[in-house]
């Protein structure tokens, strides 16, 4: 029995390889080239339980198809975490709507192919991008919770790289609901969506640190780089750890509880202030290097807008997250040990 976990270099998906692992699962990963397969494999110490299968582009409807066909009579679980999340784009629709909807249509159509009667579990790795509706983020009379959607159309996210990739998750989750909705007969597979927050949190492995990281954590690396006189970016979000990320992700394949779920993977409120007390506390080295601001008014203190409601996904997944101050941190001493300043 096989868990396959598509674009499995991926920041999250490597905590992810590593839990199964750890928990004596066989995994099948994909990633876009040979190159980084084999690197892949190699800082998992060429574990005999890993193996890798080249996906060059989710955009392609079959480009899952040779896997199914191979590995169909074999994969059980299958979670699926590819999909585009950056902002330096040049085509909304080509960048990331398409690879987000295509890559949900076309995994879940070469398991109906190939494995219909094999694979018993899905997970998407959606996102509370697919959840809250961003204009309205502010509002502190409103609260988004398991229930709500992005109301983005398929032109009105189109506005900017951050509107299109929430579009991009609200469509590619609908395609997955609408797609078992439309094969429930055909299919075995139940569904379960993970639609986490802002994930921090160190990377897998050293090696991955480097003068840019992946989207999210890069929020907190940049901040780590301004000088005490600039401006503060303005950002309000929820915040969780990798580690619990990756965790939920088994959770939510082995519990029946979850089927046909939406569990939201958020353990609190933060804005960048809450993220800097931390760096000035904790860290000497980056003391006057990095802005102050106005310590104690993040929304870790504050009710600053919508209230996000993830009790039901909280009690589904059964865990307790980490905080704040513990995903920063281990974020931080490992950039800085990248960086030879700790
Ligand atoms: P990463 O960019 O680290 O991982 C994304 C993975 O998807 C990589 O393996 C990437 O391959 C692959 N991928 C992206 N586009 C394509 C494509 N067109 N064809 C084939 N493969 C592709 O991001 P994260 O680990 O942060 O994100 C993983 C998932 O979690 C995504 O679905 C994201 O939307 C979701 N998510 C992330 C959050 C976060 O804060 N990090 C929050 C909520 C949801 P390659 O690296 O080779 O390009």
């Amino acid at each position: 029995m096989s868990v396959f976990v598509s674009g499995a270099n991926g920041f999250i998906a490597q905590h992810i390889v590593d839990l199964l692992l750890k928990d004596d699962y066989k995994v099948i990963g994909s990633a876009r080239s040979q190159e980084k397969a084999e690197n892949l494999m190699k800082a998992f110490g060429n574990n005999p339980n890993l193996s890798m299968e080249i996906v060059p582009e989710i955009s392609k409807l079959d480009a899952f198809d040779h896997v199914f066909q191979k590995h169909g009579k074999d994969i059980k679980i299958v979670l699926h975490t590819a999909s585009p999340f950056c902002f330096d784009i040049s085509d909304s629709e080509r960048d990331l709507l398409i690879p987000a909807v295509n890559g949900v249509k076309g995994i879940l159509n070469s398991i109906k192919k190939y494995a219909a009667d094999t694979v018993e579990r899905v997970v998407l790795t959606s996102s509370y991008a697919a959840v809250f509706d961003m204009a309205k983020e502010n509002d502190k009379s409103l609260t988004f919770n398991e229930e709500s959607w992005n109301p983005a159309t398929w032109e009105s996210c189109q506005s900017d790289p951050i509107n299109a990739y929430c579009g991009s998750k609200k469509f590619a989750e609908k395609a997955g609901w609408k797609f078992l909705e439309e094969n429930k007969d055909v299919v075995k597979f139940e569904l379960t969506a993970v639609n986490p927050v802002y994930v921090f949190g160190p990377q897998m492995f050293d090696r991955d640190v480097k003068k840019h990281l992946n989207t999210s954590c890069e929020l907190v690396n940049s901040l780590m780089h301004l000088s005490p006189e600039d401006k503060i970016p303005e950002l309000f979000g929820g915040y969780i750890d990798v580690r619990d990320v990756a965790k939920a992700h088994l959770v939510a394949f082995q519990k029946s509880e979850t089927i046909g779920q939406r569990l939201i993977v958020s353990e609190g409120r933060f804005t960048m202030q809450d993220v800097l007390d931390i760096l000035n506390e904790d860290f000497p080295v980056l003391k006057g290097k990095i802005p102050v601001g106005k310590e104690g008014s993040g929304a870790t203190h504050n009710t600053l807008g919508a209230t996000l409601d993830n009790k039901k996904s909280k009690e589904l997944l059964g865990f307790k997250f980490r905080n704040l101050k513990e995903t920063i941190d281990d974020t931080a001493s490992q950039i800085l040990k990248f960086e030879g300043r700790i």
